[in-house]
């Protein structure tokens, strides 16, 4: 073992004790910076930061250090200095037995923008505030949380690998990290990998330049449990994704758990390679849904009793009914709705509760949007004339994505079904219902709709 690797391993345990915002301010820029017989010299970045880690972490760094030394550190001392792009390696055992799990340096180690000379390792960054314990089971999210509980139990078994997907905030991210802090719990000393796709692709890219990919491999291919988010943005990386691939493949082998998850389905995610598809689908397809109302307050009640805030049956139950869309806006209304009132130093009412949440009415946050430039996205994205999406053709090119407008204004705008009708060249209400239920019902098998009807939102919101 080195100090680098010392130092990864001791800032592995801090994090697991400290906020996010903690531990970065802190310890960003510390590094080991020389070691004497039984001490150990920490460089960090100006006075201020080591007055605080001398007041308030010596005790548990040092803690730290012993244990992982099996007590060959004794003292601790702190110097300021900026550190080196890649701190220089001190030899400081001969027996690496003594080195327990080394949880890899977090990504927010590299200095900003620096180019990525030695391999970054991956994110250790399990929150022990994600478990399982915090997370609120309801009919939307169970067969994903009772798969995570089963992973939990035997990594490696049945469910491998386990694919979670769900739109932003439905708690995808809670349940890897909850699976990884469980397996942790049990086992400190299994060896497990927790990354954002993005992490994982940098990383890959920043083992190719720097000719360091013997290391790439062996950090990402002898873990016992890889956890991946958002793994949808490996689309269209192919050189990312053969890596995955034979990744996936090592592990799977040697019946190592594999924890994926995603905004849409496997078969969904756009110009995935079809073996990745097959991998993906191989295991158990868990999705997370948007949380019902009664889950909806459940949420609140908990988050309520974890601040130790009261809020009135009334008020949680209309902070419930008005925010709909995830729990990760759930948590910010009644947040901000925590904060004024604090602030104010009164008792949150209705009426004081509700302007807060005018923003989190549901889809006030996006752009408006009329008719004319939903007609025009849908036709521009299908590629056909705005005149032939208008008329009266039944042929199928045309009379599908006009289904899709009509689809569109009434689930996105809340158009009524004349009014449909009308900015559709005319037509009978009927038609509208018609067109919105069929639109509703292929959606519930069709992925390629799905997908379509997603991009087609973007283009419409976003750009
Ligand atoms: P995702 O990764 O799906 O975008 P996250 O896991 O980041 O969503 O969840 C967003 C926030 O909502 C987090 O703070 C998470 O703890 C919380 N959350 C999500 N689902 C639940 C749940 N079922 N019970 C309790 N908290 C939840
Ligand atoms: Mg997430």
């Amino acid at each position: 073992m080195n100090t680098n690797e010392l130092w990864q391993a001791v800032l592995g345990e801090l994090e697991l004790s400290l906020s996010k915002a903690n531990f970065t301010t802190w310890f960003k820029s510390t590094f080991i910076s020389g070691t004497e017989e039984h001490m150990i010299v920490i460089g960090v970045p100006n006075m201020f930061t080591k007055a605080w880690l001398e007041k308030k972490y010596t005790k548990d760094i040092l803690r730290s250090l012993q244990e992982l030394t099996n007590g060959s550190i004794k003292q601790l001392t702190y110097k300021v200095e900026s550190r080196p792009t890649s701190p220089q390696a001190i030899p400081l055992f001969e027996k690496p037995e003594v080195v327990q799990v080394t949880p890899p340096i977090p990504s927010y180690y590299q200095p900003k923008g620096a180019e990525v000379k030695e391999i970054r390792t991956g994110e250790f960054s399990l929150n022990g505030k994600y478990c399982f314990e915090t997370f609120i089971v309801g009919k939307q999210n169970e067969l994903a949380h009772a798969a995570a509980q089963a992973v939990s139990a035997q990594p490696g078994g049945i469910y491998n690998p386990l694919f979670i997907y769900g739109g932003v905030g439905l708690g995808k991210t809670h349940l890897l990290q909850a699976i990884g802090n469980e397996l942790m719990r049990k086992d400190p000393g299994t060896k497990i990998l927790y990354v954002t796709c993005e992490r994982f692709t940098n990383d890959f890219i920043g083992a190719l330049r720097s000719n360091r990919i013997v290391e790439f491999k062996n950090r990402y291919r002898t873990v016992d449990v890889l956890l991946v988010d958002d793994i949808q943005f490996i689309t269209g990386k192919e050189g990312t994704q053969e890596e995955f691939f034979h990744t996936f493949n090592q592990l799977y082998q040697n019946n190592k758990q594999i924890v994926i998850s995603s905004d849409r389905p496997p078969k969904a995610i756009p110009a995935l390679e079809d073996r990745l598809v097959s991998r993906f689908e191989c295991g158990m397809l868990a999705d997370v849904g948007s949380p019902d109302f009664e889950t909806r307050c459940a949420i609140l009640d908990t988050k309520c009793q974890e601040k130790q805030y009261q809020l009135e049956r009334e008020i949680l139950h209309h902070v419930a009914t008005v925010v709909q869309t995830n729990v990760r806006e759930l948590e910010g209304a009644l947040n901000k709705i925590i904060a004024f009132h604090q602030f104010k130093n009164i008792r949150p009412t209705l009426e004081t509760v509700k302007p807060i949440l005018s923003s989190f009415q549901p889809t006030s946050s996006r752009k408006n949007v009329t008719p004319k430039q939903l007609i025009i996205t849908v036709a521009t994205y299908f590629d056909i004339q705005l005149e032939d999406l208008l008329g009266k053709s039944r042929q199928k090119r045309l009379a599908f994505p006009r289904q899709i407008v009509m689809y569109l204004m009434r689930e996105e705008m809340k158009a009524s079904y004349p009014s449909i009708g009308t900015e559709l060249g005319g037509r009978d209400h009927t038609t509208a219902m018609h067109a919105y239920d069929k639109i509703t019902r292929c959606l519930l098998e069709d992925e390629k709709l799905q997908h379509d009807l997603e991009l087609i939102k973007q283009k419409l919101y976003v750009s």
